[in-house]
C-alpha cells in the first residue's frame, strides 16, 4: 500500500494499486519515476495494518491510481479498505472516475466517505480522445446523482485541457451535484503528443520537462471564465496553484 502524509495538509495520500487500468493518456502517475511501468497492488495486511495504525485519521483516497479500476472486481481491496476505514473511524476522501459496484457502495457511510470526481468535459468523444478506459460522462453524473441523492459530499476536480468550452460544459451539466471545485489544467506528455492529432493550439503551450502545459496567460483567462460560472468555492491545484490569488487564496 502507497501511503503518505502531505506537508501542510490534513490527511494522508493512499493508493492500493500502482498504474491504472482507465489509461488517460495525460495520466501523470504513469509518468512519474518510482511507477518504473510495473503493476502492483497493495496486501489485505497491509491495508489492515495501515488502517489500524492512522485511527481516526483521514486518507486521501485514490491519487495515483483509481482505487475502483478493472482490477477492483477481482482483488476487491477497496472493498477492504471501505470496510476498514468503517471499522477503524478512518475518513476517505475518495478520488475516482469510475462506477463503483453495488458491494461497495454498501459498504459507504457519509459521515466518513467523500467523493471527487473528474472531469475534462461533458463531451464524450472528447473524453474518448484522452481517456481509453474512463466511464463516460452521463455514467459519472448518475453515480454522482446517486450519491448526492445519499447525503454524500461531492467536489468536482475540473480538469482543462485544450478547450476550457469543455470543461465549462461539464461545469454546468453538473451544477447541483457538487459543493467544491478543484481546478487543474492538465499536461500533455511528449510521449502521448502524436495522438492529439487535431492539437492545432499546441502553439499555446510551453513545453518543459517533457511535458507541454497551456500558457499562464491562457490558464489565467479560463479560470476567470470558471469563477464567472461556478457558484461554490474554488480551489486551484497542480500548475494553476501559484494563480491561487484569483480566487482569493495565497
Ligand atoms: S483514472 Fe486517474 S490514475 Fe487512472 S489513468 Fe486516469 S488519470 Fe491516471
Amino acid at each position: 500500500m502507497l501511503w503518505k502524509h502531505i506537508k501542510d495538509r490534513p490527511h494522508y495520500n493512499c493508493d492500493i494499486y500502482r498504474q491504472c487500468d482507465m489509461g488517460c493518456l495525460y495520466c501523470y502517475a504513469d509518468c512519474l519515476p518510482f511507477s518504473c511501468k510495473k503493476r502492483w497492488s497493495a496486501t489485505y495486511e497491509e491495508i489492515e495494518r495501515v488502517f489500524h495504525e492512522k485511527k481516526g485519521d483521514m486518507f486521501h483516497f485514490g491519487v495515483m491510481s483509481d482505487p475502483f479500476q478493472e482490477r477492483e472486481y477481482a482483488q476487491k481491496l477497496a472493498l477492504h479498505v471501505l470496510r476498514q476505514s468503517n471499522k477503524h473511524k478512518v475518513k476517505l476522501l475518495i478520488g475516482t472516475k469510475a462506477i463503483m459496484p453495488e458491494e461497495h457502495m454498501r459498504e459507504l457511510d457519509p459521515d466518513l466517505h467523500s467523493f471527487q470526481f473528474s472531469f475534462i468535459g461533458a463531451d464524450d468523444r472528447f473524453i474518448r480522445s484522452f481517456e481509453l478506459g474512463t466511464p463516460l460522462f452521463n455514467e459519472r453524473k448518475i453515480q454522482m446523482e446517486r450519491l448526492k441523492s445519499q447525503g454524500f459530499d461531492i467536489t468536482l476536480r475540473l480538469q482543462p485541457i485544450i478547450y476550457i468550452g469543455k470543461s465549462l460544459q461539464a461545469l454546468k451539466e453538473l451544477d447541483g451535484l457538487y459543493g467544491k471545485i478543484k481546478v487543474e489544467h492538465l499536461k500533455l506528455y511528449k510521449k502521448n503528443i502524436k495522438q492529439f492529432s487535431f492539437l492545432d493550439n499546441i502553439k499555446y503551450y510551453t513545453f518543459n520537462d517533457n511535458k507541454y502545459l497551456l500558457v499562464e496567460e491562457l490558464r489565467r483567462d479560463n479560470i476567470k471564465k470558471i469563477l464567472a460560472e461556478s457558484r461554490v468555492d474554488i480551489k486551484l491545484h497542480g500548475s494553476d496553484r501559484c494563480l491561487s490569488y484569483m480566487v482569493g487564496r495565497h
